[in-house]
């Protein structure tokens, strides 16, 4: 049968600032130490050091606190991209515009920000870098030593060698995040809530496919329309939750009898439709009872089910139809016939002589 498992991929929260916490803590953790390689050759009072350590080591932590408590933590988070960035190009000024620290440095909210926002915000966030570059030229004086010292080269290389390989497996968690996510959404809407069988929607595209492969290969393909019986007397005496977990139960049971191959969806109340491809009518019947005789065993374990049954209706793909609805419309007339005459027993439809009482 076509239908793996019942159970839907679980659903994780998974906000932005969650997301970027980690990597945020990591990468200005780095970054302290490769602006503070690239300090150690410049003159700086112990001010510049303590705000460069509060930028690197607190400030992550309170980006992360603040924008969690956002009506709007992403647009927070943004913000605090460029934030990110603006002191980034403040940094570069003040270690005196050294280059290979300084765009190592940059680099990171750039990378950010391209990730997060895409091309608007990473254009923001180059221009808050500028930015943060002139208030840090500003603030110092301009002053130009682009050669750092090896110390400085040695120390931004923690930077340089962690940080894409943090960035590169936190957008590869996200793309597997998302896949989950398209994987629980084609789930929900592929199946019957109820039973987890395929739903009716899915079933008229599978079937519009079994046909057109019929009509083009001539393959042989069953419909089976199966309606369980008196379930509305199982929910006037039992209620409908009873009802319900009939409902589910005989779900269950034609998943289990079916192959792998073959479609199992609930066409609406308590009507199952299947689509047996490569069966032909004595197949078709063997299948139903085998269904018929897992019922029996379940309404023998179940005493409240001990007043229900199973009717089928089926009809094999025709060469003189038109359309699949003609075919629904045969496997329909011969379940309505069943159900006039026998319940509980099973028709194929314009094979009279075929008709096989099971019940
Ligand atoms: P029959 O033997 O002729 O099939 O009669 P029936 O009582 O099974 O009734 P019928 O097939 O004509 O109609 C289906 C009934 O099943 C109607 C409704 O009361 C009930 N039903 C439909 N959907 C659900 C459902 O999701 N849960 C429950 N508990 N009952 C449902
Ligand atoms: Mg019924």
């Amino acid at each position: 049968m076509m239908t793996p498992t019942h159970t839907p991929p679980t659903e994780r929260k998974f906000t932005l600032a969650k997301r970027i916490y980690g990597p945020r803590v990591v990468g200005m953790l780095l970054s302290a130490v490769c602006v503070g390689g690239a300090l150690l050759g410049v003159q700086s009072s112990p001010w510049v050091w303590l705000v460069m350590l509060c930028n690197g080591i607190v400030w992550p932590h309170l980006a992360y606190r603040w924008a969690s408590a956002q009506a709007d933590p992403n647009a927070a988070e943004e913000r605090h991209c460029l934030f990110d960035s603006a002191m980034a190009g403040f940094w570069f000024a003040t270690m005196h515009f050294q280059v290979l620290p300084g765009l190592t440095l940059l680099a990171m909210p750039t990378m950010n920000a391209a990730g997060v926002g895409g091309r608007g915000l990473l254009l923001r966030s180059l221009l808050a870098s500028a930015a943060g570059s002139v208030v840090g030229g500003w603030f110092w004086g301009w002053q130009f030593n682009p050669s750092p010292s090896l110390t400085a080269q040695l120390l931004c290389a923690p930077l340089m060698l962690l940080y894409p390989i943090l960035f590169g497996s936190n957008m590869y968690q996200m793309l597997r995040h998302l896949d989950r996510q398209r994987e629980a959404l084609r789930y929900l809407s592929e199946r019957d809530g109820l039973t987890g069988v395929y739903s009716r929607r899915f079933f008229e595209q599978r079937i519009t496919q079994e046909f057109d492969s019929f009509q083009r290969h001539g393959k042989t393909v069953a419909l089976v329309m199966v309606d369980i019986d008196d379930l509305k007397l199982i929910n006037d005496s039992h209620g409908h939750t009873v009802g319900d977990e009939l409902i589910r139960q005989v779900g269950k049971v034609l998943l289990e009898q079916a192959r792998r191959a073959d479609v199992v969806a609930r066409f609406g109340g308590d009507e199952f439709v299947l689509l047996l491809p490569f069966t032909g009518s004595d197949e078709a019947l063997e299948f139903v009872r085998r269904v018929q005789a897992a019922f029996a065993l379940l309404a023998h374990d179940d005493a409240r089910f001990a007043r229900s049954g199973m009717s089928f209706g089926i009809a094999l793909a025709q060469a003189d139809m038109e359309h699949h609805e003609h075919w629904i419309a045969k496997a329909d007339a011969a379940l309505y016939r069943v159900k006039s005459r026998q319940r509980g027993s099973v028709e194929v439809a314009q094979a009279p002589s075929a008709a096989v009482a099971l019940a």
